[in-house]
């Protein structure tokens, strides 16, 4: 058991969130003790898919452009089209006019966390946050060892710790939980899913196992995955945990057969919560913020997180520094940001997912096809990141620098 000197900041967790914002705090002169439970390389049940949000994101604020996130091993696949069911029922096959790419949480999530120290952030792995306490900004690891900062940073992931100690109110439990989603993953070798491809679902995936395949309807108020990677193909399928209740699993082998894998289906998919917009508008109490998923912040629609772990750590570490140097209310600082930044994204995003899925709950399929073939270049540019899900149009506020 140690007491360690006062930090400015202590983060906890990490994931893309938390590296992002112990790389950005080290890098303005800060004190940081970036805390992580697990060793790296360390998996992180996701599709790993990087929007170009995502990848505008890490050019910007890290100086990494595409060619250089090859360079580091951070891309393992390029998405050049994708396509979209509804069920078993094809919407659209088609290129993309700007790729989507394929990461390895493993790498990703430790080339991040090598980043952060790099810049400075003393990075402890192993180190577990079993206590927090707000009012004095200690948190205490599972060894018993006490870290106190002027500020802690709640990184720690959908089931946040940090979050479930802070007072009541902070949280519209409620409302976390009528749009926390379920997720069930199974990633197969690339090798054996290839071997296997031409078993005949009803929806034929490509012979080469290149495109990205999203289907709706396969589960209610979410969909399902056929991520492509280089090593492996990612099947997934995650909607709203309320509508769906406890028969995901069946959902899931029936989608396997659809997609044509149910040689697989003795495989046990992992199970994984996920926010599906329920953002917490204002995720800060006194001396502490809450960052990515611990917040809540993913897009509704898809469930898309990486860019909104890095996208609210940068705003959050804005509103921290402008804190520890300048005084500023550190709660009120980071509200704003996120308020003028990312939440009217978030809330247009989510009109857009309740519509969809309230047609799909009304099997209006065939004007919901209609809608989505006419709405398309759009819908691909919001999601995308070079429009806005604000009335689809062209809006620099998510990516805007802020420091
Ligand atoms: C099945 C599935 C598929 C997904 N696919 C995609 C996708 O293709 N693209 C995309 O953009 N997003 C995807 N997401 C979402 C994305 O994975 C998350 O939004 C993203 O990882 C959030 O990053 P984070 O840093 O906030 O949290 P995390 O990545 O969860 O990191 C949190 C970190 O905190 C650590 N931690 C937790 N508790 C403690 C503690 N008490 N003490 C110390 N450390 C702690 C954890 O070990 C972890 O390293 C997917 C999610 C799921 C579930």
């Amino acid at each position: 058991m140690e007491s360690r000197p006062e930090y400015d900041a202590v983060v906890v967790g990490g994931g893309p969130a938390g590296s992002t914002a112990a790389c950005l705090l080290a890098e303005a002169g800060h004190s940081v003790a970036l805390l992580e439970r697990w060793a790296y390389p360390r998996n992180k049940v996701c599709g790993g898919c990087l929007s170009q949000k995502t990848v505008r994101f890490l050019d910007r604020v890290f100086s990494l452009p595409v060619p250089a996130l090859r360079q580091e091993g951070l891309i393992d696949f390029t998405g050049t089209g994708y396509a979209l069911y509804i069920g078993s029922r094809r919407i659209f096959v088609e290129d993309l006019d700007e790729p989507v790419y394929f990461t390895s949480r493993e790498r990703y999530d430790a080339y991040l966390a090598a980043m952060a120290a790099e810049a400075g952030a003393e990075v402890q792995t192993g180190a577990e946050v079993t206590a927090i306490d707000h009012a004095h900004r200690t948190v205490t690891t599972s060894d018993g060892d006490r870290y106190s900062a002027r500020v802690i940073v709640g990184a720690d992931g959908v089931h946040s710790r940090v979050r479930r100690t802070l007072p009541e109110g902070v949280v519209d439990r409620e409302r976390w939980q009528s749009n926390l989603g379920w997720t069930l993953e199974l990633a197969i070798p690339r090798r054996e899913a290839e071997a296997r491809a031409d078993e005949g679902g009803a929806i034929r995936l490509d012979d080469d196992l290149a495109t990205p395949h999203l289907i709706l309807a396969a589960c209610r108020w979410g969909y399902g995955w056929v991520f492509p990677n280089r090593e492996a193909i990612v099947v997934g399928i995650g909607g709203l945990l309320s509508t769906n209740g406890g028969n995901l699993r069946d959902k899931f082998e029936t989608f396997q057969k659809t997609v044509g894998f149910s040689a697989f289906a003795d495989r046990k998919p992992i199970g994984c919560f996920l926010p599906l917009g329920n953002y917490i508008p204002s995720p800060a109490h006194e001396g502490t913020v809450l960052v990515g998923d611990a917040a809540g912040f993913t897009g509704p629609l898809l469930g898309e997180g990486i860019f909104y772990a890095h996208r609210t750590a940068e705003l959050a570490a804005h509103a921290v520094d402008r804190h520890l140097t300048a005084g500023a209310p550190l709660a009120a600082t980071y509200t704003a940001l996120l308020r003028r930044r990312l939440i009217p994204e978030l809330r247009a995003e989510t009109a857009l997912r309740n519509f969809v899925y309230r047609c799909l709950d009304a099997r209006m399929h065939a004007p919901l096809a209609a809608f989505m073939r006419a709405t398309k270049p759009l819908v691909i540019g919001a999601v995308q990141g070079t429009r806005s899900f604000r009335g689809f149009l062209r809006d620099d506020e998510l990516h805007s620098a802020i420091w």
